[in-house]
């Protein structure tokens, strides 16, 4: 794993001016593994995704579960996207490097979240040559965390994609729609419905192909929400990435 994009190695040394590297997960040392901010211990539980996995969440699928057109977390979606592919399995210290991002203003741990993009099998073929879309944030969320997470990451992506992959935000956040975490699928999708819109003069074109990137997969419904819009705007080849799936 060599995080050698330019935005790492910019998060790597300004980061470690910031914050001298302490395992985020555990508080431990952080010496001798790959990553900057977990230590080697912590960074041996990752779960890096590799196939078999479900089509539609990435998902990996154990054993028995080959050959299921979609996997438990993504049978009762509907997506209204095509394809899905996820980095890592959200737990333990996956789940700190999320929440350190998401909840912590820790921008430095992007450089290992980009350490981890290139590990995961296939991810960088996946997306590239593809327009890549972050689920916007409401803007007064954006302004109280001081970015949007999701954007960050799709520039991890692209960084790592290379080639023509590009980042672009032709879509807006008009509802600020209460934390999710804790509500069932209908309730999500009820409150995510009309959630997101066609930023003003935004265009969608239905040569390209858009790939809607998220922090975490967890029910689906963010991701179909914001694919919705780009298919009523014309979109028709539609995919999803997250970092992580919990
Ligand atoms: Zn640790
Ligand atoms: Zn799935």
């Amino acid at each position: 794993m060599h995080p050698s994009s330019a935005v790492g190695e910019y998060w790597r040394t300004a980061g470690d001016l910031l914050f001298p590297p302490s395992c985020v997960h555990c508080d431990g040392v952080v010496e001798g593994g790959t990553l900057r901010h977990l230590c080697a211990a912590c960074e041996r539980l990752i779960v890096v995704v590799q196939p078999p996995h479900c089509p539609v969440c990435g998902h990996p699928f154990a054993g028995e579960m080959r050959g299921m057109r979609q996997c438990p977390h993504c049978v009762a979606l509907q997506p209204v996207f095509q394809t899905g592919r996820t980095c890592i399995l959200l737990q333990g210290p996956g789940r700190s490097l999320v929440h350190a991002l998401k909840y912590h203003r820790s921008r430095h741990v992007l450089a290992d979240m980009a350490t981890l993009i290139r590990a995961a099998a296939g991810i960088t073929g996946y997306l590239r040559g593809a327009v890549l879309v972050p689920v916007p944030l409401h803007p007064r969320k954006e302004r109280e965390r001081g970015y949007n997470q999701s954007r960050l990451l799709a520039e991890c992506f692209a960084a790592a994609a290379g080639g023509a992959t590009r980042v672009a935000e032709p879509l807006r956040r008009i509802i600020d729609t209460p934390t999710q975490t804790a509500l069932d699928r209908r309730t999500r999708q009820a409150n995510l419905k009309n959630a997101f819109a066609l930023r003003r003069g935004a265009a969608i074109n239905a040569a390209e192909r858009y790939v809607l990137v998220d922090d975490v997969f967890t029910t689906g419904s963010t991701l179909n929400a914001c694919a919705a819009v780009l298919r009523r705007a014309g979109g028709v080849n539609l995919d999803v990435v997250t970092f992580g799936h919990g």
